[in-house]
């Protein structure tokens, strides 16, 4: 590490300090969720009987198919392991305890009931009593997914608003918007975050104990994502929002409708935006923010499929290795952070504009930084693209931007 390195330069008095930042990033660098394996150990060790009872409809609910969508069945087959342990203890109590519960119902109890019965453990005073049988049997609910519109995506949407997940209209349409918000529903409530609102994911959205959006950690803004720090398919940034909602209509056009990125950035871009107009430079586009992980893979998929097209002679791996130098590897874009935009100008070339002069002349001043330099291309991994901006916060910005820093190297110097 150079000297220069550990001598950052301040770009005004009263800021606070590199190691300052480093302690609130560590405040502010809460990981997702470990899910709700405590809330349920709590649950079902206060909750007695009743917990008994309501854990063993849900789990019941959750391992049988919706009995109106026969995909149902396949795609729960489908989904790879768990990422977190948290839905495990949601299995508990022991399945001997309510496997008759099920079986009162047909719910095909023998294949619930164990070959060897476990033994409820005795410091769980779990006693099994039969619900009165008037009581309606809990049915699953049919699988919802993108491209739906029904009622029932409807009432999903609304529940998915009342708990700030949803910020856009509630129309009854199954969009990119609401895959999003039941994605980061998901997240947050220690799910298999696909976007696909099943059973499982349903229940827990109308059960009331479902936690909200403002539960998820608080953003990390200077989260590092690059070819060596990956994200993970199920990673998604919380607060998301429609930035179409946020930006000033009149400067800036969204290119893709239902555009997303995380709140604080996309306010920072409408202060700048407004900044820029105020300085006579309007005509901005944003062609792209937040991406998940999925969609930065199509975006993979669909470069080696043009480069095989254009290119008979070439295998898989050629074209491959061709798409990496310009498309990220899904989990290594920070798109999937909701931090960064690619402003561009509608129609044109963005590198040379006088948008882009501004832009790079002015955008520490709003907390974003020119992500992708020629000068750092060794130490990012990409190559330049003067319209890929990044939220890392005023601060931040100002400091990397004073010195010079990519923000591999400022990490570096904040000893992270
Ligand atoms: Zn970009």
């Amino acid at each position: 590490m150079s000297e220069k390195r550990r001598r950052p330069v301040r770009p005004s008095a009263g800021q606070a300090s590199p190691q300052k930042t480093a302690r609130a990033r560590d405040a502010a660098s809460g990981k997702q969720p470990s899910g709700n394996k405590a809330a349920f150990v709590r649950f079902c060790v206060s909750g007695g009987l009743i917990a008994g009872v309501v854990l063993a409809s849900f789990s019941l609910s959750s391992v049988l198919p919706a009995p109106d969508d026969p995909l149902s069945a396949s795609a729960e087959a489908s989904i790879t392991p768990e990422p977190s342990p948290s839905a495990e203890p949601t299995i508990s109590p022991t399945p001997a305890a309510f496997a008759p519960f099920g079986a009162q119902y047909g719910y095909g109890g023998e294949e619930l009931i164990p070959q060897t019965p476990t033994p409820v453990p005795t410091d769980t005073p779990l006693v099994f009593t039969p619900t009165p049988t008037d009581t309606p049997a809990p049915s699953g609910y049919a699988t919802l997914r993108k491209g739906a519109s029904s009622e029932d995506v409807r009432k999903m949407q609304q529940a998915l608003f009342d708990l700030g997940y949803l910020t856009d209209t509630v129309d009854g349409n199954y969009g990119a918007n609401t895959a999003n918000a039941v994605t980061a529903f998901q997240a947050i409530n220690g799910l298999e975050a696909d976007g696909v609102a099943g059973n499982k994911t349903l229940t827990l959205l109308y059960s009331g104990d479902a936690k909200p959006a403002s539960a998820a950690p608080a953003t990390d803004f200077l989260i590092l994502v690059n070819r060596t720090h990956t994200l993970d398919e199920n990673y998604v940034p919380s607060d998301l929002v429609s930035i179409a909602n946020l930006l000033p209509s009149d400067i800036v056009k969204v290119k893709y409708k239902g555009t997303q990125a995380n709140r604080t950035a996309t306010e920072a871009l409408a202060v700048m935006l407004r900044a820029a107009a105020a300085d006579g430079i309007t005509n901005w586009q944003v062609s792209s923010a937040y991406r998940t992980w999925k969609e930065q893979q199509k975006l993979v998929d669909n470069s080696v499929s043009a480069y095989l097209k254009n290119h008979s002679d070439w295998t898989k791996k050629q074209a491959l290795s061709a798409t990496y130098n310009t498309v990220a590897p899904a989990g290594t874009s920070e798109h999937q952070t909701g931090l960064s935009f690619d402003v561009t100008v509608p129609g044109v070339s963005f590198t040379g504009t006088k948008q882009q002069k501004w832009l790079h002349a002015h955008c520490a001043e709003y907390g974003f930084v020119v992500r992708f330099t020629e000068k750092k291309q060794k130490l990012t991994g990409f190559i330049a693209e003067s319209w890929h901006i990044r939220y890392v916060g005023l601060e931040a910005a100002q400091i990397m931007t004073a010195n010079d820093w990519c923000l591999e190297e400022y990490i570096d110097v904040l000893g992270k």
